[in-house]
């Protein structure tokens, strides 16, 4: 027999789950999943965007889920890959809120989770490590395991927990796939659509570029950045404001991920784990929110504004360290 070519549809359709499984038009999923990594590229905001896609957590949902693995594989963006994750989570989150009880924990049980459902008080329990693996990516004390009421051994959780926790599931299944994924076969599997790839992978080099601000001119940095930079490498603890505000600004001006890790190699409380999550978090590669640095109104409130006699400080338009930056930039390339 003639050797075939296994093609993305032949992929989904026969070798994952088998003919006749209902995953509806190959063409239509892929045809939407194309425009929501497009509108993701292009920075449309998820409420001008809406989509059919992983809206109820069913079977074919759960492949449009690896469908997206397999694209963002292929694309090999890092910041579309979490933006594109983030945006599916969210979906997942709000779609979720139609369900409770018994028709939740079916949800629950495709993310393989260990739910029981209690009918008479309508709460849930989840397996400790279940709860601990989900949970601690949820920001509140309240997700934490110290705080939660125990039964027979399991953690128990209500309907909004349960969200969350189906919500972070469907986030760390994605990120599985794309690690497991080979992106030769990917490549290979997808190559009708290799001309789409490459256009949407041109596009993710511009959510870096828009947001750089040229090459980055550190001695034109405001005193506060200078300060906060000079305060970290000195090993001088710094309040979780000057970090924020050092981390969002070296990233709007572009600096990479390990640069910013390099500078929080000597802090006190130096955790690589914690701080590569932090600095991941503000640089906006984990909810896709990239955060700005603060006003220096707020910086002087917190006691975090260092300007001394510095002029540009003083010019009445210099309301945020980032125009500071920019005014100063000008002046160094004029003077050059
Ligand atoms: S005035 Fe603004 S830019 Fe200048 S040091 Fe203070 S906070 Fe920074």
């Amino acid at each position: 027999m003639e050797n075939q070519k296994i093609t993305g549809e032949d992929y989904f359709r026969d070798i994952l789950y088998g003919p006749g499984d209902p995953f509806g038009t190959f063409s239509e999923k892929i045809e939407r999943l194309f425009r929501l990594i497009d509108a993701v590229c292009e920075g449309v905001k998820p409420e001008r965007f809406r989509t059919s896609l992983f809206k109820d957590l069913t079977k074919s949902e759960y492949r449009e889920m690896q469908l997206a693995a397999w694209f963002l594989k292929i694309i090999d963006s890092e910041p579309l890959t979490g933006r594109v994750i983030y945006r599916i989570r969210d979906i997942v989150e709000s779609s979720m809120m139609k369900f409770s009880g018994e028709e939740l924990v079916l949800k629950a049980n495709i993310f393989e989770l260990h739910i029981d459902y209690n009918v008479l008080d309508g709460n849930y329990t989840v397996p400790v490590g279940e709860f601990t693996k989900y949970c601690t990516k949820i920001s509140g004390s309240r997700f934490r395991l110290v705080y939660q009421s125990m039964e027979d051994g399991a953690v128990l959780i209500d309907d909004d927990l349960l969200r969350k926790i189906i919500r972070e599931a469907s986030v760390s299944f994605i990120k599985y796939l794309i690690e497991i994924i080979d992106r030769d076969i990917a490549l290979e599997i997808f190559e009708n659509f290799e001309s789409t790839f490459q256009s949407l992978a041109k596009k993710a080099q511009n959510i870096k570029i828009e947001t750089e601000m040229g090459p980055i001119d550190v001695e034109s940095f405001p005193p506060c950045i200078k300060h906060y930079i000079s305060d970290i490498r000195n090993g001088i603890n710094l309040p979780h404001m000057g970090r924020f505000a050092m981390v969002s600004f070296l990233n709007k001006v572009g600096m990479k991920q390990e640069d910013i890790m390099g500078i929080f190699g000597t802090v006190p409380d130096f955790s690589a784990r914690i701080t590569e999550y932090q600095v991941r978090h503000v640089m906006g590669l984990i909810s896709g929110i990239k955060y700005t640095p603060p006003k220096c109104e707020t910086l002087r409130s917190n006691h975090l504004c260092y300007m001394g006699d510095d002029p540009i400080c003083a010019d009445e338009r210099v309301k945020h360290p980032l125009t500071y930056y920019t005014i100063k930039k000008k002046k160094v390339q004029r003077k050059a």
